[in-house]
């Protein structure tokens, strides 16, 4: 990780020629080098080219320094980009300045090739180091929220999702609701046709939900076959429709395993969110006894809960 696998950019930010054409010679093996000649053309290209490091002049006609940089901390895009400034007045007040407008470091004019050097560098070691440990954190946020198999949302990232729809509805007495799914007599698919082919309707039972549902409803596979859905703003009636929607589609569907088409079928429980509710395990619960009467009424059915109170509507 210490060597880069692709060359990083630095923009230079200077409207004197001589100073880019020095500093574009003592940097061109370390980088990639563009420039700009005014702080106003170098806000622009930060912005589009988004440059692993900016050197930038103090002293130019237009936007200053001081200004782009704090033009450059103000945007979200360009407000992580490394600045380092390009002076040549060291006085105490002009670094204090910049270093608390966000500047990393500052090299004086004349430029000290080694000095210029060791402090780019470093600079660029540092944002190499950031993007991998950023990048990191992406993957591992990603992989604790999600379910291995299929990608879909896992158990943790539901609940927690759960207990945040039922504080709004506790809020704002809202509809919503959750929808309980079992893949119907599930271990003889694995006993029959083995595991594989096991896995494979579950990875079905995720593409087949996840087309079908809304951009705010969290489909996740809550463990081995058995999924939840969560239905913001959504009626039961319509809520009941969708279940069996979804329930039609899945007995719709088929699974190739060698020759022969296997097909399956789940059953569902449905139920409201309801602002009496104390905890997501009470949601969960209705929602499971209704999951439990559809399996005992012969699966490959949807049961609404039956004790769903109506919410008190203000
Ligand atoms: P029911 O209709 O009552 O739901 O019966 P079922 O057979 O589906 O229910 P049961 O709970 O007895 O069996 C579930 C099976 O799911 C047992 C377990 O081995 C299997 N299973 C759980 N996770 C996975 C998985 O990731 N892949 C595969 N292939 N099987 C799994
Ligand atoms: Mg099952
Ligand atoms: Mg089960």
């Amino acid at each position: 990780m210490t060597e880069p696998d692709t060359m990083q950019t630095i923009l230079i930010i200077d409207d004197a020629k001589e100073n880019i054409v020095v500093l574009s010679r003592l940097l061109k093996s370390q980088a990639n080098i563009i420039f700009a000649l005014s702080g106003e053309e170098g806000l622009k290209i930060a912005g589009t080219n988004l440059p692993d490091l900016i050197l930038l002049d103090i002293s130019m006609p237009g936007l200053n320094g001081f200004e782009v940089l704090e033009h450059l901390k103000q945007s979200q895009t360009t407000a992580d980009i490394p600045v380092i400034f390009i002076t040549g007045i060291p006085d105490a007040e002009t670094e204090e300045k910049g270093l608390n407008l966000g500047a990393v470091d500052y090299i004086t004019k004349p430029f000290a090739s080694a000095v210029v050097k060791a402090r780019v560098r470093h600079q660029l070691k540092l944002q190499r180091l950031t993007t991998a440990l950023k990048e990191a954190n992406t993957r591992l946020t990603q992989l604790a929220m999600s379910d291995p198999l299929t990608g879909a949302y896992n158990r943790r990232y539901f609940l927690d999702a759960l207990k945040k729809e039922l504080e709004r509805v506790q809020r704002y007495r809202h509809p919503s609701i959750l929808m309980v799914f079992d893949i119907d007599r599930f271990k003889s698919i694995n006993d029959n046709y083995g595991h594989d082919i096991g896995d494979k309707v579950i990875i079905e039972m995720v593409k087949v939900s996840t087309t079908m549902l809304r951009k705010n409803d969290t489909f996740s596979r809550f463990g081995g076959e058995e999924f939840t859905i969560l239905l913001p703003e959504t009626p039961l009636a319509e809520a009941s429709q969708i279940a069996n929607r979804l329930c039609m589609q899945i007995a719709r569907t088929t699974i190739e395993s060698g020759n022969k088409a296997l097909s399956f079928t789940v059953s569902c429980g449905v139920t409201q969110l309801r602002d009496d509710d104390q905890s997501p395990d009470s949601i969960i619960k209705r929602a499971d006894i209704a999951l439990y009467q559809a399996k005992q009424s012969g699966r490959n059915q949807v049961v609404i809960a039956d004790d769903t109170a109506p919410l008190v509507s203000n």
